[in-house]
């Protein structure tokens, strides 16, 4: 082959054509599909990496064509059956091929790519002296230099003074250790011990090690641990050639605490029939896609352990997906207790390098079962066996930014791919998932009771306007309270809900109505006691709490909207002897803070749990007997078409995490809206019900799963911009597509203004459009320019939330 296709990492130049590179002698054994190299690009000496995607002979074009720099890898960062993800994913999710590449790979492969200033040899104006000092090179940093400096940098650059350079930066580092090995043998080293003078004490420990350990490698900081000695005396070895030190790479283990292994259960018949159902798709090569549709506290993460076993046996790896890993660090110690280092564990949790490092592990073939959030989804394993997504409805399973996916999407398409099952589980499945099962193109798995058939706990909605009525303003009906108190008497925890975090939610001026926004977004500010500020949860801005109304000047502001720091205060007033652990953003920002506060909660070192939905997944804790849901209206106040479903799922969520040993459950939902219906069916926690009544009000409205949705976002700096281009794409949308679509907007997005840009949209809903792929790439083409006159065009397929 005389050229390589490259896939070039440019942001502001995105194609999904590969650019064709002459491969220059010295490579020609060296390329590979799926590596990464480095590629001149464009005019003046820029380098950019780029992914080999194609081989070919011969090319049309018939200008002077560019070489192939060098290589970053030696084998594939992308595998083929990634490579061919890659343009279905950017087909579907209409992003560009390079950023869809990318999304697959550890974030440490994205190549940073900087300018080089070097001097030659002649002396530099005066101005650039102290900048360069005694070195020959300088990083361009734009931000760094002065007025002055800038212009003395541009002339000397003209004059010939000084040569700008282009370099790709690796940026994955592969963790090295000093090892340290004995050079001689034991016999040699008794002699040299003889030698040593008698207060030489830790040269004779060392020595005495070495004799005893002939072949043994260890860490040095290990080894001047183990024994005591300073670093110098292993110097003085190494000089003395007693010892050598090397280098050895090293993988990073993210696991810091042991995990406790665990065995398979015996199963229970629904259990067994799901097993067996799944093994039979794993030892046949079936692509079906299963939906385990099991109540909270029936037993899927079993069902999911032993498929992947299956999966296993087979010889074949397995791929686990959860909703946030960090959320739920007691369904993954249960995963790496049952398969140990077999499992490598991908999440947003893990430092870049440790990242990169349990990637490595995967795609060399050393960790055979992934379990990971999202992003995992593009594990490079090979010869999958089982793909499983737990909590399949969860929303953190879309992607919100380019390439804007969704996880179920890819899974079923690597199942496919790799002629295996996907297991699709949940209490509270997806009405789109559901539905297909309902058609038969997913086969449904039900698992309708708990383990040993524990009842569900008994839910009991408070209605709040007549405990406002009775009792005032309170966040906190009396039976709600009697029932904490009752589970304080008798040694049992609670666990409290409120999806509103900071102090509370807005402050208003009781004498002007003035509502405190963000300056830079259509949002009001949130009040935090925590650091007494005032916060936008859009882009985070921060001021300090005002102590009068900045439009009028008045005394009398007041917050409305609790929030679980507000409620966190109340209970210490009203449960003194309450301990309460709160886990919100807040509480959780520091690595590893999540598994914390769930292990002293789990160990029995709090009575209460407060949080936002974060405590609603997958917490498995025998002591909870009460849940209580201090609002349930927050979810049903979104402008979606979702809000009951969401609700919903909340709901059903967190009530399964009462009672799931042998003590009964027992729930409290407060509510402003006791009639509703996501609250009513949630409260007989009948999944099936409300999806037959929710399906009947998608179907008069004409949404999802009965119509597909696509929505065009347009954002700018200028609100007249915005809506000028949602405008302009609409009457395209209109002129191109059939007549069997609806289109609705455009509209300013929900909250209209975000980190100062101006967000417009259009919803397309559609059953069968045959333009509408046509039509959509060609607006992401005509916009591409765009970008650098800061308009974006985004358009996501299937969103899952519509603000
Ligand atoms: P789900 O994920 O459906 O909410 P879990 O998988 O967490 O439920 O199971 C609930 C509890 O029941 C867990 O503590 C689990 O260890 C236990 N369990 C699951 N399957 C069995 C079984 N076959 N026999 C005994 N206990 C089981
Ligand atoms: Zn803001």
């Amino acid at each position: 082959m005389k050229f390589a296709q490259v896939l070039v990492d440019v942001p502001t130049m995105q194609t999904n054509k590969p650019y064709t590179y002459k491969i220059p002698d010295a490579l020609a054994n060296d390329l590979r599909l799926g590596i990464r190299v480095i590629v001149p690009f464009g005019r003046g000496k820029r380098k950019v990496q780029g992914f080999i995607v194609g081989f070919t002979d011969h090319v049309e074009y018939a200008g002077k064509m560019k070489a192939i720099d060098s290589i970053i890898d030696l084998t594939p960062v992308v595998n083929d059956e990634l490579l061919s993800l890659s343009k279905w994913l950017a087909q579907t999710t209409f992003a560009f091929r390079i950023s869809c590449v990318l999304t697959m790979l550890p974030s440490v492969m994205r190549a940073k790519s900087t300018k080089i200033l070097k001097t030659n040899g002649q002396p530099l104006p005066d101005a650039l002296v102290d900048l360069f000092g005694d070195h020959s090179e300088l990083e361009y940093d734009e931000a760094r230099f002065n007025s002055d400096q800038l212009a003395a940098i541009i002339k000397a650059v003209q004059n010939g003074e000084l040569v700008v350079d282009y370099v790709v930066k690796n940026q994955a580092r592969v963790k090295q250790v000093l090892k340290i090995s004995a050079t001689q043998s034991p016999n040699e080293l008794q002699t040299v011990l003889a030698g040593v003078p008698k207060n030489a004490v830790a040269q004779q420990k060392l020595l005495n090690w070495l004799i005893e350990n002939p072949t043994a490698e260890v860490a040095q900081p290990n080894l001047v641990n183990q024994l005591g000695i300073p670093i110098a005396t292993v110097n003085t070895a190494a000089q003395r050639g007693w010892l050598k030190k090397q280098k050895v790479a090293v993988l990073r283990d993210p696991s810091k605490q042991p995990v406790a292994r665990n065995y398979p259960l015996a199963l229970n018949g629904d259990q067994q029939t799901a097993v067996d159902q799944i093994a039979t798709s794993i030892t046949n090569s079936n692509d079906d896609v299963y939906l385990l549709e099991g109540v909270t506290g029936s037993g899927k993460t079993e069902v999911y352990l032993q498929a992947i076993q299956k999966a296993l046996v087979a010889g074949k790896t397995a791929l686990m997906l959860v909703p946030e890993i960090a959320l739920t660090p007691q369904m993954v110690n249960r995963v790496k207790g049952r398969f140990g280092n077999l499992v490598a564990m991908l999440h947003s949790g893990l430092s870049i390098g440790e990242k990169y490092d349990e990637w490595r592990r995967i795609n060399s073939g050393q960790a055979q079962v992934v379990v990971g959030a999202r992003s995992a989804v593009f594990a490079p394993l090979e010869n999958i066996g089982v793909i499983i997504m737990d909590e399949e409805h969860d929303s953190s399973y879309k992607q919100e930014d380019t390439p804007r996916y969704s996880t179920r999407e890819v899974a079923k398409w690597r199942g496919k791919y790799n002629h295996c099952p996907v297991v699709l589980g949940s209490a509270t499945p997806s009405l789109e998932s559901r539905a297909r099962a309902g058609k038969g193109v997913y086969k449904l798995l039900m698992m309708p009771h708990r383990i040993n058939n524990q009842s569900l706990p008994a839910v009991k909605v408070v209605d709040m306007r007549n405990v406002i009525v009775n009792d005032g303003q309170t966040d906190f009906s009396k039976p709600l309270l009697d029932a904490i108190q009752d589970r304080l008497n008798k040694h049992e925890q609670t666990v409290l809900m409120l999806n509103r975090r900071g102090y509370s939610s807005f402050l208003m001026c009781r004498e002007c109505g003035f509502v405190l926004k963000c300056p830079n977004c259509d949002i009001s500010l949130t009040m935090h006691l925590k650091g007494r500020k005032m916060q936008c949860h859009y882009c985070g801005f921060e001021q300090p709490i005002p102590n009068e109304c900045p439009n009028c000047h008045g005394h009398q502001l007041r917050s409305f909207g609790t929030g679980t720091e507000k409620v966190e205060q109340a209970l210490n007033r009203l449960l003194p002897s309450a301990r309460v652990i709160r886990m919100d953003v807040d509480t959780t920002k520091r690595k590893g803070a999540h598994e914390k506060l769930l292990a002293r909660f789990g160990s029995g070192q709090a009575d209460i749990l407060l949080g936002t939905q974060m405590i609603a997944k997958g917490l498995d804790f025998p002591n909870v007997t009460l849940v209580g849901v201090l609002n349930a209206d927050t979810s049903l106040e979104l402008p979606d078409f979702r809000a009951n479903e969401k609700t919903f799922q909340l709901l059903t969520q967190v009530s399964g995490r009462a009672g799931r040993a042998e003590k009964k459950g027992e729930v409290y939902i407060q509510t402003y809206n006791p009639d509703n219906k996501a609250i009513q069916f949630a409260k007989d926690q009948d999944y099936e019900a409300f999806y037959r009544w929710e399906m009947r009000m998608r179907h008069l409205a004409n949404y999802p799963p009965y119509f597909f949705t696509v929505r065009v976002t347009a954002s700018a700096n200028y609100e007249n911009q915005s809506a000028s281009v949602i405008y302009e794409v609409d009457r395209f949308l209109r002129q191109h597509l059939t007549n069997r679509n609806i289109i609705l907007g455009p509209t300013p997005a929900a909250i209209s203004k975000i980190n100062n840009k101006y967000y417009y949209q259009l919803i397309i809903k559609y059953k069968h459009e045959p333009n509408l792929q046509s039509a959509l790439e060609s607006i992401l083409d005509q916009y591409q320019a765009a970008t650098r006159h800061g308009v974006y065009i985004s358009i996501d397929s299937e969103p899952v939330s519509f603000m």
